[in-house]
């Protein structure tokens, strides 16, 4: 028997990078995962290689609407919901005083109003059966340090770190834990302009990016009854970066 047979996990952005990490190894724990994205296309070449336990659903984590009908189609597959992992995120810099509306909005979208939505979905489906459940939302270093052209990003995922907080807070008496995880540097898509050999001698204590299957396996914890006595927590996967 494995650690997650019979439970069902939701990961937003589960398409590549972290996400489908994230979605791998909650597979190979037993958990029937569903992954979702904006890309259709993505979405189904990355739920082919979580084989049976996979199925991608089309959704734009912004959208309280498609967060309405994801939770649906899971109820439908599945019957339940155990897991929520707010993962989907974007990336992208500009000075504050050139930064648009619009940009600003487009990242706390995403990212924090797409977290509180997240939570607040996840909690409706998790309540159905009773028997508790694990939040992950998806912050980042950048959610308790931040850097120039950031603005947006970090302001989002300081937000994201602490609305689990209150989150963990409110849903604890419920058998429903919430957890951030803030990695640092990764190596995905969101990365690839940031030179490895460049940045981590410099920033990085242990000299090198992570791997997303390093936040998998964070993800996977938190995930399990393994972690069953925390909530409200910020796990940090940064190789000591923020350590100093
Ligand atoms: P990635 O490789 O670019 O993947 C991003 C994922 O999010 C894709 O599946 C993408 O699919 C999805 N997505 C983007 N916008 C979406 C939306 N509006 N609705 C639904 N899905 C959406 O990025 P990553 O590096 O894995 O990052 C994953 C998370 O980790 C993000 O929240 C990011 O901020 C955080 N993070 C990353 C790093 C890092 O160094 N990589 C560090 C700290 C935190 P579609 O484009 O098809 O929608």
């Amino acid at each position: 028997m494995s650690e997650l047979d019979g439970k069902v996990a939701l990961i937003t952005g589960g398409t590549r990078g972290i996400g489908l990490a994230c979605a791998s190894r909650l597979a190979a724990a037993g958990a029937k995962v569903v992954i979702t994205g904006r890309s259709e296309e993505a979405g189904a070449t990355a739920a082919e290689t979580l084989g049976s336990n996979g199925l991608f659903l089309k959704q734009d984590v912004g959208s309280e609407t498609d967060w309405v009908a994801v939770t649906a189609k899971v109820q439908e597959a599945f019957g339940r919901l155990d897991i929520v992992v707010a993962n989907a995120g974007i990336s992208n810099a500009s000075p504050m005083v050139d930064m648009s509306l619009e940009q600003f909005r487009t990242m706390h979208d995403i990212h924090l109003k797409g977290a509180f939505l997240a939570v607040k979905y996840g909690a409706i489906e998790m309540r159905k059966h009773g028997d508790g459940g694990s939040i992950i939302l998806m912050s980042s270093i950048m959610g308790k340090i931040s850097a120039a052209g950031y603005v947006h990003y970090s302001s989002a995922k300081t937000g994201v770190r602490l609305l689990a907080k209150s989150a963990a807070l409110e849903l604890g008496p419920e058998g429903i834990r919430v957890n951030s995880v803030l990695p640092g540097f990764i190596r995905t898509d969101m990365t690839v302009a940031f030179p490895e050999e460049q940045i981590a001698p410099i920033a990085v204590p242990v000299k090198r990016f992570g791997n997303a299957e390093e936040i998998g396996d964070a993800v996977l914890f938190a995930a399990t009854d393994r972690s069953k006595f925390m909530t409200g927590a910020d796990l940090v996967l940064d190789g000591g970066m923020i350590a100093r």
